[in-house]
């Protein structure tokens, strides 16, 4: 899973598919349902630990065969596999502004609706109006408005157990020329505060209430800080990055993490990152 992963990190799966519709979606897990096979799904893999152990069962990934969008007025359905960056790039071209914040953001749309990405004061419940997907019993569902329960890094996709196939956003008229320039702002101030160029998960714990994950961090003196190839980004405290080969390593420096921030400051920080899969039986 290394190779599908932004961490580069995790063991092989059993099996792993890679649908081009929504029609496929249904099929595989109704087929995988039926025999009882386990199914992760998995979009651009920016926001996920993966164990040594690997994944049992069958990992659907929405990639290349799913990423189709589609701009009518002021309405933009991307499949689940459509990059971000692909579907802000597309608004701005067709002069559509709202999506600039998740032009900077390495995921699927798919992996976005589930996530509520956000960033720089833009989060995709704003833009999203509704998504499409398949429900663990197989049914196919549209969930629009107040359904879709967004929340901080939360949404109802991510409680119910929703594979989602095509998200659909809402977005307003604008200058192309403005949308562009204010994309590559946000992409300037990323790169000037982020590590982009070590492998990482983004912010590897959410933020607390009241206070930043990176500040804290950095408070506590854990810039740098490494458990073998896992470290705290010197960069920027909130990025755990990895520089070797071990997700155990990269979990135990979560925990550590936890920990020293916890009996320093009071503040239980919770992972943004899902952790899948087992770990390594020696
Ligand atoms: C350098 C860097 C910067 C980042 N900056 C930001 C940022 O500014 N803001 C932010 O919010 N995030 C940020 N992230 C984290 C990440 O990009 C987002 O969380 C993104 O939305 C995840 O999308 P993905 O397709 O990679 O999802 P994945 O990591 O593949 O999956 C994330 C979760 O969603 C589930 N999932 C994915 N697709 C689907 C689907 N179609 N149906 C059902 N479940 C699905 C997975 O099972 C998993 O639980 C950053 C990551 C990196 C590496």
């Amino acid at each position: 899973m290394r190779d599908y992963t932004t961490l580069k990190l995790g063991g092989p799966a059993d099996w792993m598919a890679l649908p081009a519709s929504g029609e496929e979606v249904a099929a595989m897990t109704a087929e995988a349902r039926e025999n009882g096979i386990p199914v992760t799904i998995l979009g651009h893999g920016s926001n996920v630990l993966v164990l040594d152990g690997g994944i049992r069962g069958l990992v659907i990934r929405m990639g290349r065969g799913m990423n189709r969008i589609e701009v009518r007025g002021r309405t933009v359905t991307a499949q689940a596999g459509a990059m971000m960056s692909a579907v802000a790039a597309a608004a701005a071209e067709a002069g559509l502004a709202g999506l600039e914040f998740a032009g900077g953001i390495p995921g699927s749309v798919g992996g976005g609706a589930i996530m509520n990405a956000g960033a720089y004061g833009g989060e995709m419940r704003q833009v999203i109006s509704s998504v499409t997907g398949i429900m663990p019993d197989g049914r196919k569902l549209e969930l629009t408005g107040t359904e879709m329960a967004f929340g901080y890094r939360k949404s109802a996709m991510q409680e119910n157990g929703m594979t989602v196939t095509q998200v659909t956003f809402e977005l307003q008229e604008g200058e192309p020329a403005e949308i562009r320039a204010r994309m590559a702002e946000l992409n300037r101030r990323r790169a000037e505060s982020q590590p982009l160029d070590v492998p990482s998960a983004g912010s590897t714990f959410k933020r607390p209430e009241g206070a930043y994950a990176a500040a804290l961090i950095d408070q506590c003196g854990l810039k740098g800080y490494a458990v073998g190839g896992a470290k705290v980004s010197p960069k920027h405290a909130g990025f755990l990055v990895n520089t070797g080969e071990s997700a155990a390593d990269y979990l135990e420096l979560v925990r550590r993490v936890q920990r020293i921030v916890e009996e320093r400051t009071g503040i239980r920080l919770e992972p943004e990152i899902r952790i899948m899969g087992e770990e390594e039986t020696k």
